[in-house]
């Protein structure tokens, strides 16, 4: 009896593969969804609620000017390149909005609903518009190629949380909001909890570029940015410990330079 459950159980998480693949914008890479957009806007609508009920704006208008036009310049360059090339389904549930909050945390995110939000810790690091958009293209890229819910379709079938959440009495929602928690943080360990894996994260170093590209901003800063946040040297910041940079980071960084180039505007 044990068996043939296992085998239907087998059986149906096959499907739930074959009917919910995607594909990364741009990249084309295949990917597993098992979540709506609709439900991870909503979870994100939430999570920034949380978030900036504990924190406030910065009251620093140079700075909040400078994330303001960079987050501006990019997205606009991104959405139309998508709408462009038939890749627009990757801007479903998005709305961008961006925001420099008080605190001295190194670190910045973007939610899955396109809420970005910058620390002014982190701008002591990112002092020009071309290494906040360094920052801001990698977090976009995150947002635009889903891999908030490909991680969280990966933990529900067989990670740690998946065998967790199996045993949890609870309803789907509630089992769809502990993942996002699991992936996302909540209030001031947001964007800090976890960070994504390898494979995310190159795929969001080639696409930030690209769309920084898109927008005209210089791609060439990138390189050093990580060289000098490399082994170890990014300390405790948040942003550099969910960032690891190292050797292989920086090569493939630069291997992808050439590509992102070509995307730049009267290329
Ligand atoms: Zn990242």
């Amino acid at each position: 009896m044990k068996n043939i459950l296992s085998r239907i159980m087998l059986f149906s998480t096959l499907i739930i593969i074959v009917i919910s693949c995607g594909k990364v914008m741009i990249t084309g890479r295949n990917q597993m969804l098992l979540f709506s957009q609709g439900e991870l806007t909503s979870l994100s609508n939430q999570a920034y609620t949380e978030i900036m009920s504990t924190t406030s704006p910065s009251t620093n208008r140079a700075q909040t000017a400078m994330v303001n036009k960079v987050g501006e310049d990019l997205t606009q360059a991104v959405e139309k390149y998508l709408k462009k090339n038939g890749w627009e389904s990757s801007l479903e549930g998005i709305t961008w909005k961006y925001d420099l909050v008080k605190s001295d945390q190194v670190n910045a995110f973007c939610l899955p609903n396109g809420n970005i939000v910058f620390y002014e810790g982190i701008m002591k690091i990112t002092n020009t518009p071309d290494l906040v958009a360094v920052v801001m293209g990698h977090e976009i890229a995150h947002a635009l190629a889903k891999h908030g819910n490909e991680r969280m379709s990966q933990e529900a079938l067989v990670g740690v949380a998946g065998q967790a959440l199996a045993a949890y009495v609870g309803s789907e929602s509630q089992k769809t909001q502990m993942l996002f928690g699991l992936a996302f943080g909540v209030g001031s360990q947001l964007g800090v909890l976890l960070p994504y894996s390898r494979k995310h994260e190159y795929e969001a170093d080639r696409l930030g570029l690209i769309i920084m590209s898109m927008a005209g901003y210089d791609i060439n800063v990138a390189p050093g940015f990580w060289e000098k946040m490399s082994d170890g040297k990014g300390g405790t910041m948040e942003f550099f410990s969910t960032h690891p940079s190292d050797a292989n980071r920086i090569a493939q960084i630069k291997k992808v330079l050439p590509e992102a180039a070509t995307y730049a505007p009267g290329k």
